[in-house]
């Protein structure tokens, strides 16, 4: 185990460099490699032993060519989620006493061999969600991320911690872990988010019940087999892949659940938060819930912003990853002053998306992620028709097997309208016009999310009311409102959009341990 001392600061994994032919020829081998063992075998991993799961199995497809079977995984029923909290339950009693430097390590051994088989990783993520060499890549580097800077901040919180000296006393104060908690990730960075969630929670303490999206087993199988190298002991990781309403909803019911970290929808989460605050017969704490959920996010372009810049970012930020991501921005609000000029330029770049399956390097938008989301989308596109919005780019299902939409931009859009209010999950952006800065965060701010936005602008006044005014948890100055880094940018909304649990920030460690205040009196009593 290392000292503190060897442990360097933490510093953000670099992105491949795809350019570099070497790297090319390295991420085209680690596809033909993955593609190779596909179907993947996914099993539950409970008390330290594969297993298969009550209630069958279930496959996860490549959205980008659906006759692909991706994985093929076990599938838990109710009665293993109960065993799972048990096992876990009776697994936090040794793992919380172990040191945070103990822990940490196991973070610190899974970055360095989840570095070392990166393009593994990634690859899986390109088949498996449809994400482009880029966006895949991306996700890996933000899982490494994760791992390092948990690791750290473990470390931190693990260490004598400041209080006030008083005379006739020795106090102490210390961060003790919680419990067992249910991890709940979102299929859409279904390695950094699944990664984070659950490195967090294990890194502080506690032990974990793992419930992966159904899409997304396969690359969930990997990290738990990465974990399982790395010698993490049984049963402080429970791996339960299985449907959201059985295996979710019996986490977050049960009362030895201490606490439940969910990433994922609105709706989803607004449930979970209502179902964890009933209390359950035997249970003897209020459950801790972090919901981290949707965004309607949006950018901002004001009459005297660097227009074919603006243009770059909102292409980036409405359209990267087919706009599945919770930062996406699908509301573009343009100064009167500057939105015609702004549309010369931001059109043509929109109709020279290359589309296709991400395995090909010069993707850009591959499928959206299985049929139900691409029927949700092409709802909005009808709703936003009848509500008299104007189509100005795409709008059309992609003719080839698989659930490829057109990215997607319409115009005139008003804030009662179906496409400003509604989360689509999909490349469809809503334009809107103002005709001041003041109208313009205004509309900003028009929504019952607050996750991610960005105003692009020159001058300083403006740019300090908008820093002041704008409502969302992640606020960008002159770049996308995408792309979050760990350490650099905590990330986390308001309102709807969740708990705002700073993820990748000093914060978020907080979330899964509670304070112990100690004191010895001294001296002659
Ligand atoms: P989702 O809400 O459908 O599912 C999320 C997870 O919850 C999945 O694992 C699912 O199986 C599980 N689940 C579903 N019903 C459940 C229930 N009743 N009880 C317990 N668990 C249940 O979301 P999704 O489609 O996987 O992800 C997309 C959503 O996630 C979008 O709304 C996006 O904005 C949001 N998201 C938010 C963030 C963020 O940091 N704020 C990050 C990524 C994604």
């Amino acid at each position: 185990m290392r000292t503190t001392s060897e442990i360097t600061p933490f510093v953000n994994e670099p992105f491949t460099d795809f350019s570099d032919e070497e790297n090319a020829q390295a991420f085209q081998q680690a596809l033909q490699k993955v593609e190779g063992e596909f179907p993947r075998v996914v099993r539950l991993w409970v008390d330290g032993e594969d297993r298969e799961g009550g209630a069958g199995t279930f496959e996860s497809r490549d959205p980008g060519q659906p006759d692909r079977i991706v994985a093929n995984s076990a599938k838990g029923s109710r009665e293993d989620a109960i065993q799972a909290i048990a096992g876990a339950h009776k697994a936090f009693g040794e793992w919380s006493r172990k040191t945070a430097e103990e822990r940490a390590e196991f973070l610190f051994r899974a970055a360095r061999t989840l570095r070392l088989r990166k393009h593994e990783f990634s690859a899986q993520m390109v088949y498996e969600v449809g994400k482009s060499w880029a966006e895949a890549d991306g996700d890996t580097a933000e899982a490494i991320d994760f791992l390092e800077f948990y690791a750290r901040e473990a470390l931190r919180y693990g260490r004598k911690q400041p209080v006030v000296p008083y005379p006739g006393e020795e106090p102490e104060f210390h961060y003790v872990p919680l419990g067992v908690g249910a991890v709940i990730p979102p299929w859409n960075f279904p390695l950094a988010i699944l990664v984070g969630m659950t490195s967090a929670a294990l890194v502080t303490g506690n032990t974990v019940v793992l419930k992966p999206a159904s899409d997304s087993p396969g690359i969930a199988g990997m990290f738990v087999d990465l974990m399982k190298e790395v010698g993490l002991p049984g049963g402080v990781l429970q791996f339960v892949p299985g449907g959201g309403t059985e295996v979710g909803a019996t986490l977050v019911e049960h009362p030895l659940t201490r606490f439940v970290n969910f990433t994922g929808s609105a709706a989803v989460g607004a449930e979970i938060y209502e179902k964890a605050a009933r209390l359950q017969p035997g249970q003897i704490w209020l459950k801790r819930v972090v919901a981290e959920m949707g965004g309607k996010d949006f950018v901002f372009v004001d009459e005297d912003a660097d227009v074919a810049a603006a243009a770059q970012a909102v292409h980036a930020s409405a359209f990267g990853f087919q706009g599945q991501k919770c930062s996406a921005c699908s509301r573009l609000i343009l100064h009167e002053a500057i939105a015609d000029a702004f549309m010369e330029q931001f059109l043509p770049l929109v109709e020279a998306t290359t589309i296709g399956h991400p395995s090909d390097p010069n993707v850009f938008l591959g499928p959206m992620i299985n049929e139900a989301a691409l029927n949700k989308a092409l709802e909005g596109i009808v709703a936003a028709k009848n509500e008299g919005n104007e189509l100005l780019a795409g709008g059309e299902v992609v003719d080839r097997p698989g659930f490829y939409l057109q990215p997607t931009v319409f115009g005139g859009v008003g804030r009662g309208d179906t496409i400003w209010k509604e989360e689509l999950f999909a490349p469809v952006l809503g334009v809107h016009r103002v005709g001041s800065f003041e109208e313009g965060i205004e509309a900003a701010n028009d929504t019952v999310y607050g996750l991610t936005g960005a105003y692009f602008g020159r001058n300083e006044e403006k740019i300090a009311i908008a820093k002041r005014e704008l409502f969302a948890g992640n606020l960008y100055i002159n770049r996308k409102c995408t792309g979050a880094l760990v350490g650099v940018h905590p990330f986390g909304g308001f309102n709807m959009s969740g708990t705002d649990s700073k993820a990748g920030g000093r914060d978020y460690l907080l979330l899964f341990l509670q304070g112990k205040s100690i004191s010895r009196k001294v001296g002659r009593s």
